[in-house]
């Protein structure tokens, strides 16, 4: 079976939108990524770090949907990574409320030796210098690294966040950070630029407004499902991440053609997360919705013009 290596927060969320606030629940970058790439049958262990209030069920719930933890760390005596945001009326922006590293604070990964040949690595969001430590493991050189992070990360730590995307293949980044990174306000400039980073593709993320894969002066676009109803847009980034990197371990096809179908099975998957609060909708997601929705993304998409 096709091996994925994710790395990333499990974490308690707190989410305030204009349809409501959560508790604490369950959150974090690997943990979207996770129950995204579950959907393709694939062999994904996650890589991360919580404290001893985590609750077990949690893990159970991730172990239920055949996603690894033997590469979470528990650590008793400390507490798991917080994050509480709230959400303006157009949900396409958040403030972050909240972000208490906790036991990520000083967190040594460990990959476990199954997952250090895993052809495709996730690196999703977490300290860039943790995200630097897994590959430094990996036994075998990856087919192909893509690598998540956001705002916190520029602001706290960018200098290790340059070396780390010195050694990725792929970005994928949410607009407003890609012109953080780069300092480029036009999206194909920051790509162009962020692609002089390091990384040979570029996926900038744009929320309601879909996906743009840019490589070697070729663009590929897709849009986001149109949806009447957004509750929480918490971890659709993540998801979208865990569809894109769950497609390809899934096909072990790096080619730019196979990254087009990789990026509408990330946005369609990522069209689900945001129906319900946090992991709600992921959890009860089938199959046969997840292809009833690849049809309507088609049509979407599609449209006959001849040319002359
Ligand atoms: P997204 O909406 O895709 O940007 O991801 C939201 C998820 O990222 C939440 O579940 C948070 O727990 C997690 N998160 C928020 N801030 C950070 C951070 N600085 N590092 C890693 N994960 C974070």
């Amino acid at each position: 079976m096709s091996k994925l290596l994710i790395v990333g927060t499990v974490a308690f969320d707190q989410i305030e939108t204009p349809f409501g606030k959560t508790d604490r629940i369950l959150g974090g970058a690997a943990t979207f990524i996770g129950l995204s790439a579950s959907n393709f049958s694939i062999d994904a262990g996650i890589v991360s770090v919580v404290g001893g209030d985590f609750p077990l069920d949690y893990i159970k719930l991730l172990n239920d949907r055949n996603i690894d933890t033997t590469g979470v760390e528990i650590v008793p005596d400390g507490k798991t990574f917080f994050w509480s945001g709230k959400y303006h009326n157009d949900m396409n922006s958040r403030d972050t409320l909240i972000t208490e590293l906790n036991t990520l604070a000083d967190f040594n990964p460990i990959v476990p030796e199954k997952y250090k040949d895993a052809p495709i690595v996730m690196l999703g969001n977490l300290h860039p210098s943790v995200q630097s430590a897994v590959l430094d493991q990996m036994t075998e050189t990856p087919k192909l690294v893509v690598l998540d992070t956001m705002n916190f990360w520029m602001d706290v730590a960018l200098e290790e966040l340059k070396e780390v995307i010195k050694r990725i293949d792929v970005i994928t980044i949410n607009d407003e950070e890609a012109r953080q990174l780069s300092g480029e306000y036009s999206l194909v400039n920051a790509a162009k630029k962020i692609h002089e980073m390091g990384p040979e593709y570029v996926v900038i993320k744009k929320g309601e407004h879909g996906a743009l894969l840019v490589h070697d002066g070729k663009m590929f676009y897709a849009p986001a499902l149109p949806l009447a109803e957004v509750y929480d847009p918490t971890g659709a980034g993540d998801t979208f991440a865990g569809g894109f990197s769950g497609y390809l371990a899934k096909t072990e096809d790096i080619s730019f053609e196979n990254m087009k179908n990789a990026v509408i099975y990330g946005s369609n998957l990522a069209s689900f997360c945001v129906e319900k609060f946090g992991t709600e909708r992921m959890l009860s997601l089938t199959k046969e919705e997840v292809t009833n929705r690849l049809h309507e993304f088609k049509i979407l998409t599609q449209f006959e013009i001849e040319l002359t």
